[in-house]
């Protein structure tokens, strides 16, 4: 890479920058809507005890908008608890996988689940089926699972799998947990074709990192409290069922973020107010659109993804010939304002990872590209 004062002359027009800077994959842009929003409950809701109606009726506007944006099949209720995605991982495995869990990993965030199933002492070893990053497993039936779990978006790499029970599975009583973090509230799912979709609101939802959210099956919420019942010992902090009695009376077993929750709800309200998740949906897909004919287009760069059914809607990932030198592009867009879009970090590629999530102008993403251009006419 250049060294700091060969870079500096590269600048970008004002006029080719985006309105907002901030693509990042998570946490990602929040809107100014959504501060100002939290800035007047600044002295009615924040600093006051999670316990009392106000912040409880806040939690419950929470689970009511998901319950309607994901179209919540009959029965399935919207739990919550502290600790983000990855707390869930640990607490799916201490409730919900009962002898053996099987996973499909294509990326980072399956393979992190994976490995917790994995370890797990009281369970057998996981079946996992793999892919290379920037491809697709599914799971597949294997006797003797009793729980089947895959990202919908593997934000590490910028593919989209398919969310569909496991053929058979049913009338072996399997759940189907799947990481909904950074897809879930940014394209469309049948909730239905799972047990437990669980994600964080740092993501799609434009809120803060630390929360788990999850619409949860009633099968999922009758297993817990079966293995949790059983002798099986569960820390409090990480049972399941804990999580969904807390939930039903719009609480968290200890003190959540009030700040975190309030850019939530308003991240939720909006997208239900501009038609909801089929809207979300043609939103991100917009902006993707943008991007992978973008790079297409170029012949110094190409969409990672080889397979165009599998690109993200909401993390695109674009491969940069080795002449153009990623970590380059990435550092005079950071110095004007326009950050995050370096790739993930143990991908190691020379690449861009661009956050499209519906807080995201497509319009902004059009500007991305424009500056990207500008920055490598003037480095090649
Ligand atoms: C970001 C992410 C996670 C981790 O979320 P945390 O809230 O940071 O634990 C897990 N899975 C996927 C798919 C993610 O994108």
């Amino acid at each position: 890479m250049p060294d700091a004062d060969a870079l500096s002359h590269l600048t970008i027009p004002a006029d080719l920058l985006p309105r907002d800077g901030r693509f990042g994959s998570g946490p990602s842009k929040v809107r100014r809507e959504q501060v100002d929003a939290l800035a007047a409950v600044g002295t009615t809701l924040l600093g006051t005890s999670h316990r009392q109606a106000p912040v409880r009726s806040l939690v419950g506007r929470v689970r009511a908008g998901l319950a309607a944006l994901f179209d919540a099949p009959d029965g399935y209720e919207v739990v919550l608890g502290n600790g983000g995605s990855t707390t869930f991982w640990d607490v799916a495995t201490l409730c919900l996988v009962q002898e053996r869990a099987a996973h499909a990993q294509f990326g980072e965030f399956g393979a992190k689940f994976a490995a917790a199933t994995t370890r797990a002492p009281f369970l057998a070893p996981s079946h996992v089926v793999s892919a290379p990053a920037g491809q697709v497993a599914v799971p597949e039936p294997v006797d003797g699972v009793d729980a089947y779990a895959w990202p919908h978006n593997e934000t590490s790499t910028g593919v989209l799998a398919p969310v569909r029970r496991v053929p058979g599975s049913r009338d072996a009583g399997a759940l189907m947990l799947v990481d909904g973090t950074s897809a879930a509230g940014g394209t469309t799912v049948d909730v239905s074709q799972t047990d437990v979709y669980y994600f964080a609101p740092q993501k799609s939802f434009a809120s803060d990192g630390g929360l788990w959210l999850a619409l949860a099956s009633p099968a999922a919420v009758e297993r817990a409290a079966r293995l949790e019942g059983g002798d099986r010992w569960v820390p409090e902090s990480l049972s399941f069922t804990t999580a969904v009695t807390n939930s039903r009376a719009d609480q968290t077993l200890n003190t959540p973020a009030v700040a975190t929750l309030v850019l939530l709800a308003e991240q939720i309200d909006w997208v239900l107010e501009q038609g909801g998740l089929a809207w979300a949906a043609q939103r991100t897909a917009t902006s993707a659109g943008h991007l992978y004919s973008w790079a297409e287009s170029r012949d110094w760069a190409a969409p990672f993804v080889t397979d165009p059914g599998l690109r993200s809607p909401v993390v695109g990932t674009v491969d940069l010939a080795p002449e153009v030198e990623a970590s380059t592009v990435t550092a005079v867009l950071r110095r004007h304002g326009v950050v995050d879009i370096e790739p993930y970090r143990k991908l190691g590629r020379n690449q861009v990872r661009v956050g499209m999530y519906p807080a995201v102008e497509p319009d902004d993403v059009l500007a991305l590209t424009a500056c990207i251009d500008h920055v490598v006419e003037q480095l090649v």
